[in-house]
């Protein structure tokens, strides 16, 4: 296990949460869904910074175990990803806004054209360079209309990807995921030569195996279930920590937090621990009188949170646990019993939510690179 230390994240001794990216559980989870989608392809969607992971650390981590495809949203994302990984075949998933493209042919990026401006725009870069083609087949955010397809296949473009997204495919009895795949048949039929990419994590586990020649698996890599409702089948890969700054017990009626929201039904011990909302924990995991909020884990033990989440702190209820009140106890945020969609669903968000708000002020540290 090698340990690397970003200099751009505070050391521990000056931060107070802190942040462990488990890179072998990154790479673990990658060969997973290689392996389940073969003689498919699997890339990997980097983009948001990998998930809020970090884009220099996730990159070469996939490389080492033979990712050779990855898709971000933006140019600049891609070339980061250039810098890590000279060799990778790299797609720009929001396709050429701007005058990005002389940063893309720079960098030997490949965008993903989702509209007839796009591939008016690309048709006239010399020298036929690749780009992949992005078919809207329900979502109505990005990619050509079906009736626009025929025309952009028959200009001057070297199209190697042929790709459409799911709406729901997390859901897997949505008859939208037949009726995309139906689709995207019919349009693939015109363009039989291109390569073919429809599934991101969820996509790639449903029971009509979309997994065409490439998947572009994100959030399941970073540790997010891509099954919800069934056990996750992938391996964590974020854990997040914060140090207990202060222990005091109050009487029941008592009230803690902004706006006194959450009163005591017993007597209570309280731990105030070093994160809050400034550090992307979010506000809505706040419990009141009304909801239940967010929990950590204290040696082993849920606490839940008692009261309003503020900007650098929050308190959390740790009556049954002895150990809270030891010098140095800290709390976990993130963790085995912790997951990244079980902190969504308490902050009425969703684990992708919570990985790329992520926040820069934690002591970040990478394992198992
Ligand atoms: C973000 C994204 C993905 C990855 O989706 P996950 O659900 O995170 O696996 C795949 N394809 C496209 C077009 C995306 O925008």
């Amino acid at each position: 296990m090698s340990d690397v230390i970003l200099s751009s994240s505070p050391a521990r001794e000056t931060a107070q949460a802190s942040l462990t990216i488990d890179l072998g559980a990154l790479a673990a989870n990658w060969a997973l869904l290689a392996a389940r989608v073969a003689p498919a392809e699997c890339g990997a969607v980097v983009k948001a910074d990998a998930y809020g992971i970090g884009i220099e650390a996730a990159v070469p981590a996939l490389a080492k175990v033979g990712c050779k495809t990855f898709f971000v949203a933006h140019a600049s994302e891609g070339v980061r990803v250039r810098t890590t990984a000279p060799q990778a075949t790299i797609y720009v998933l929001n396709g050429l806004p701007h005058d990005s493209v002389a940063t893309l042919l720079e960098h030997n990026l490949r965008p993903v054209l989702g509209s007839m401006e796009n591939v008016g725009l690309w048709q006239n870069v010399p020298g036929m360079r690749a780009c992949a083609l992005h078919v809207d087949t329900g979502m109505n955010r990005l990619g050509l209309a079906p009736s626009d397809v025929a025309g952009a296949l028959g200009k001057n473009i070297a199209i190697d990807l042929l790709m459409t997204h799911f709406v729901s495919s997390e859901e897997d009895e949505d008859p939208l995921n037949d009726i995309q795949i139906a689709r995207f048949a019919s349009i693939r039929a015109q363009a039989p030569h291109a390569r073919t990419s429809l599934a991101n994590s969820s996509g790639l586990f449903l029971p009509q195996k979309p997994y065409g020649d490439l998947v572009r698996p994100g959030y399941a890599l970073y540790g997010g279930n891509p099954t919800p409702g069934l056990a996750n089948p992938m391996r964590a890969v974020v854990s997040l920590e914060a140090p207990i700054l202060q222990v005091r017990s109050i009487e029941g009626g008592d009230k803690v937090g902004y706006n006194a929201q959450w009163t005591a039904k017993r007597r209570t011990r309280l731990a105030t621990i070093g994160i809050g909302y400034a550090d992307g924990l979010p506000r809505a995991a706040m419990a009141t009188d009304m909801r239940s909020g967010g929990e950590a884990m204290v040696a082993g033990v849920r606490c839940p949170f008692a009261g309003r989440v503020s900007m650098d702190l929050t308190v959390i209820d740790v009556t049954d646990v002895p150990e809270a009140a030891l010098h140095g106890a800290s709390a976990q945020l993130l963790c085995e019993d912790i997951t990244v969609d079980d902190l969504g669903l308490r902050s009425a968000t969703i684990g992708y939510e919570i990985l790329t708000r992520l926040g820069a002020r934690y002591h970040r540290q990478y394992v198992g690179g």
